[in-house]
């Protein structure tokens, strides 16, 4: 069958493109926006890497070989993007008391078994941006020249040494430079560090010898070296919050232009997801709410719910973090689980062959509409309804609907082959019951009514309320319960 063809929206030119690799022997190359690893990622951040993890698949899922990077800052993020402020590492580690590695080594694996448990692929590569120091120094010693000034802070790079600089931040409605902090000495406000120099008297847990003295780099430049070291430049795309369109992809492109004295951005595309927001401060941490995806676990939410929630928005448009989205997403994910299992009742092993795609097999026309979808800029938000309707299907041989089920996951990412709908009783933290003594309960529950026991049927209720599970009487889908959020 025809694929449809692939299109992105590229912040470069703020259009909607069509994608062709740019060396098709190469494959697809792309370089992701990791995240600092100084503290537990929020829900938010998450976002951002179901949304790498969505391009990844889909390009996978159309043939494409794929090489990506995804980077771990373990130095130089300030706790202002622009230049200001105290490295977010050093910070973290003197909050903590503990060293700077450490913190590193910690929120590195924090962030990886977040991917697991939202079922995000390994990217192919995970550098960290203290593994390539020496490089990030040749690489500023090659552009020092021309393009930087050396003021008692630091190396700066001077942004009017390169064509057009800023020209990405120009896809954006804000102000970018409203948020550039004053350094002292810096010629224009919009430059950036190249390299950071120790204050004197001072020392830093993570500093290195340099030609500008003992320091450690800017956070802009590890991702310019970084995408030339593992993918070589220009490579296909590059991707990271839209945050990153003001100042740090700004930033990336001078440097790569004044790496290459050319014009060139270094990407083919750039691509930014729009933020997760948190009108009603569910996401604060310090107000009690579900920041992190291990705080939603302990709520009793599934993992794959949050996924869920985030592919029924398209990756370019505000998403509302609130309990009623999250509420919402658990109650589809069930939804789509009971709709499987109904028809294969055991969780199967299999992986996308592409037979469900091919002309006259039961399921072709939702794969095609599926390819359609997920080709238009990552429209997940049209695949989920093509998804209810290919589980709607009630006359499909179980072979056929393995098949389908089979590519929606390749894409999708939610393990529909798999979960059952015990998975789904993720059972809170703060759970004073096991799963089975409130299914006992529930039952004695049942009988009370049955009996017309109704001051009984309350107690129990009010039982299981103060325990932290919330009786769904009536529930068209017959769950019983579900944990309060
Ligand atoms: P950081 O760890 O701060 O470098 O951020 C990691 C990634 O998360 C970056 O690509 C950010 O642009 C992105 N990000 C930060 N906050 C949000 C949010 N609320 N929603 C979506 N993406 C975000
Ligand atoms: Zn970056």
């Amino acid at each position: 069958m025809q694929q449809a063809p692939l299109t992105f929206y590229n912040s470069i030119s703020r259009s909607i493109e069509r994608f062709e690799p740019i060396d098709s022997e190469k494959g697809v190359r792309v370089y992701s926006c990791g995240p600092t690893v100084y503290s537990d990622p929020h829900l938010g951040n998450l976002r951002a890497y179901v949304f790498t993890d969505t391009l990844s698949r889909v390009l996978r899922w159309k043939g494409y070989a794929l090489t990506h990077v995804l980077n771990i800052t373990d130095v130089g993020h300030l706790t202002s993007d622009a230049d200001a402020g105290d490295d977010k590492m050093e910070a973290a580690a003197k909050a903590r008391a503990m060293s700077a590695w450490d913190i590193a080594a910690h929120y590195t694996a924090v962030f990886r078994r977040n991917l697991d448990d939202l079922n995000i692929r390994t990217p192919d590569h995970m550098p960290t941006a203290t593994s390539c120091i020496e490089e990030m120094l040749d690489f500023a010693k090659k552009i020092a020249p021309e393009h930087c000034y050396e003021i008692d802070s630091g190396l700066y790079f001077d942004s009017t040494t390169v064509p057009d600089y800023g020209r990405l931040a120009g896809a954006q409605d804000d102000a970018g430079e409203g948020r550039i902090d004053p350094v002292a000495g810096k010629r224009h406000p919009q430059d950036f560090a190249i390299w950071r120099k120790t204050p004197p008297g001072e020392t830093r847990q993570m500093e290195w010898d340099s030609p500008w003295g003992k320091g450690a780099p800017g956070w802009h430049l590890e991702c310019s070296v970084m995408g030339r070291m593992y993918l070589g430049m220009p490579f296909d795309i590059h991707t990271g919050g839209i945050d990153h369109r003001e100042i740090h992809h700004v930033n990336e492109i001078a440097q790569n232009q004044a790496y290459c004295s050319c014009a060139d951005t270094g990407a083919r595309f750039w691509m930014h997801n729009n933020f997760l927001v948190d009108r009603g401060g569910k996401m604060s941490k310090s107000k009690g709410g579900i920041a992190t995806l291990d705080g939603l676990i302990a709520r009793g939410v599934h993992p794959l719910a949050y996924r869920l929630m985030c592919l029924s928005a398209q990756y370019r448009s505000e998403l509302e973090f609130s309990t009623d989205n999250l509420a919402a997403a658990l109650t589809r994910l069930k939804r789509l689980v009971m709709a499987v299992r109904k028809h294969l009742p055991d969780p199967v092993e299999a992986t996308a062959t592409g037979a469900a795609r091919a002309e006259g097999h039961p399921a072709a026309r939702f794969i095609a509409a599926l390819d359609e979808a997920v080709s238009d800029d990552l429209n997940t938000p049209r695949a989920l309804p093509i998804l209810d309707d290919l589980l709607a299907q009630k006359r499909m041989p179980a072979e056929a609907r393995i098949e389908a089920l089979a590519e929606f996951d390749a894409v999708l990412g939610l393990d529909l082959l798999r979960l059952t709908r015990a998975d789904l009783r993720v059972r809170p933290d703060g759970a004073t019951l096991t799963a089975e003594a409130i299914e006992t309960r529930l039952a004695e529950r049942r009988e009370a009514r049955a009996n017309k026991d109704f001051a009984q049927s309350d107690a129990i209720r009010d039982e299981l309320t103060a325990a932290g599970v919330e009786v769904m009487d009536g529930d068209p889908m017959g769950w019983d319960w579900r944990p309060e959020l």
